[in-house]
């Protein structure tokens, strides 16, 4: 990962922090299940490198994500917080 994402934890657990959000990477031997991305709105397999994220704090809105979907959204959502909210 790139700044502004911080380690945050134990090594192993490859999770990181940035923005009020929280990243982890899910390792292929621990991807059992098959999850539906929101980034693509295509399915994540099992045994796929891929991130869980969810707002620091509030684990219960955990998402899975490919990797480069979050990435992609997470540069979208950098740039809007540049901008500022739209003038009226
Ligand atoms: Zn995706």
């Amino acid at each position: 990962m790139q700044p502004p994402w911080r380690f945050r934890g134990e090594p192993l657990a490859l999770e990181w922090v940035a923005d009020g959000w929280h990243l982890r990477f899910v390792q292929p031997y621990r991807a059992t299940k098959v999850y539906r991305c929101p980034g693509c709105q295509q399915e994540i397999f099992p045994r796929t490198l891929h991130v869980v994220v969810w707002p620091e704090g509030e684990t219960s809105q955990r998402r899975h994500w490919h990797k480069a979907c979050w990435e992609r959204r997470f540069a979208e959502l950098r740039r809007a917080a540049r901008r500022g909210p739209p003038a009226t």
